[in-house]
């Protein structure tokens, strides 16, 4: 690797879009980044955004991921940014039970993703038609996988498993392994840097809340719960998803409805969540909105989201022996002072109150403590899963095992 090298392109494929950023590393802001959106269809286009904010769209010669890779690559030779790379961190979905961290990409471990697939089967197949365009476009350059599932590989079986008959775990892999993982360990690492506290005693909370939300329990550096599961769509509210449903609640809705269990799977990845709750938006800023004009569905939506997210909170508390910190983050986490105060409310009965002046004053991509005095803290702190998938792939192709906590937060 040249002593030069010292920018990571880090990769987010989605079935029908792919987004990049260039991150140099020990900062947090990407000097390039962009996305291809509309892959797969006639009109498929991808947009550069530079340093300095100046944005180019281009259209694509042929609507495919490896097409927007060539297109990307080339951006990269034009602003002499290609050599600077040190590695290609790849975000993937889901590692099953087989990936505990993120890995160098060799044809072994994509063929361990692609065994794993099936468990993601929107995602995953997306993730790998971006690893393997990459691979064949550069294939000198390290590239690793980075996976939303690996942090929480630490939860305990009793967190993991699923009380349905046993065999069912072992034939199928039918068991909870949560998402948003690499949000969780950033945020778990910066609490514990920002916070001061003793990395190898700590409780946290961690709510993360954006279009996907979940809720993380993590202790002394390691993931013991969190309220996503087999797929994205168990735990909270979500912007179109449903969270916790009573299957016998999906099989009576499936029956009235005469829908199969794909399409009543879809509706509640699709149509459900605030969306479906408020029949207005799944966007928790036009909701706030609507709210305070005082339409009756807006207020419901969000109300039944803080309901749940409260009780998962509180739930999560079990797994932890100490409360250090309950941490916001995610679009929502971040900047909504409503939904924060809404929640912390309804958590009094475990101590916890908000400062109020401090709760309005931090939005906008800031970090904060907004706790009130005597109140175990409450922060604010913003995510960066494009930071911590860069870190991973830096770490890996530079020969070095990525840790759990990113070395440099101690
Ligand atoms: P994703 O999960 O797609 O990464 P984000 O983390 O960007 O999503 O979060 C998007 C959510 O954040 C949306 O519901 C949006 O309305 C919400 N959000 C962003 N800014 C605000 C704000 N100022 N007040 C309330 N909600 C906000």
């Amino acid at each position: 690797m040249a002593s030069s090298a010292t920018r990571v392109l880090v990769i987010n494929c989605g079935s029908s879009s792919l987004k990049f950023s260039v991150l140099p590393l020990q900062e947090n802001t990407p000097v390039f980044s962009g996305l291809a959106e509309r892959l797969g269809q006639p009109e498929a286009s991808m947009t550069f955004v530079e340093a300095q904010g100046e944005k180019t769209t281009l259209v694509l010669d042929e609507p495919s991921h490896r097409c927007a890779l060539s297109l990307l690559f080339s951006q990269l030779t034009r602003l002499n940014m290609l050599g600077s790379l040190c590695a290609i961190g790849h975000r993937v979905a889901h590692g099953g039970s087989e990936f505990t961290h993120s890995v160098l990409l060799t044809p072994e471990t994509v063929d361990k993703i692609r065994r794993v697939s099936p468990l993601a089967p929107l995602h995953n197949p997306a993730n790998l038609i971006g690893i393997e365009a990459a691979l064949a476009l550069l294939p000198e350059l390290p590239q690793v996988a980075v996976f939303d599932t690996a942090f929480h590989q630490t939860m305990p079986p009793e967190a993991y498993t699923y009380a349905i008959p046993l065999e069912f775990q072992q034939r199928y892999q039918i068991r909870r392994y949560g998402f948003h993982g690499t949000s969780h360990r950033y945020i778990a690492a910066e609490a514990v840097a920002y916070l001061q506290l003793d990395p190898a005693h700590h409780g946290i909370l961690i709510a993360h809340l954006g279009n996907g939300s979940s809720v993380c329990a993590v202790k002394n550096g390691r993931s013991v719960d969190t309220s996503m599961g087999m797929t994205p769509l168990e735990g909270l509210v979500m912007g179109t998803r449903c969270g916790d449903l009573d299957l016998g609640a999906a099989a009576w809705l499936a029956k009235c409805t005469g829908q199969s269990i794909e399409s009543l799977c879809h509706l509640a990845n699709t149509q459900c969540g605030l969306l479906g709750l408020s029949g207005l938006s799944s966007d928790c800023r036009t909701l706030q909105a609507a709210c305070e004009k005082g339409v009756p569905r807006a207020r419901l939506a969000i109300e039944v989201m803080v309901h749940r997210l409260a009780r998962h909170l509180g739930g999560h508390l079990a797994a932890l022996d100490r409360l250090d910190a309950l941490i916001f983050t995610g679009g929502i986490g971040e900047n909504s002072v409503l939904v924060r105060e809404l929640t912390v409310r309804r958590l009094a009965v475990f101590g916890l109150r908000l400062d109020e002046q401090k709760n309005l004053a931090i939005r906008g991509g800031q970090s904060g403590v907004i706790s009130a005095p005597g109140s175990p803290v409450i922060a604010v702190i913003p995510t960066n899963e494009e930071k911590m998938i860069a870190e991973d792939a830096a770490a890996i192709a530079g020969g070095r095992q990525a840790t759990l906590l990113p070395a440099n937060h101690f």
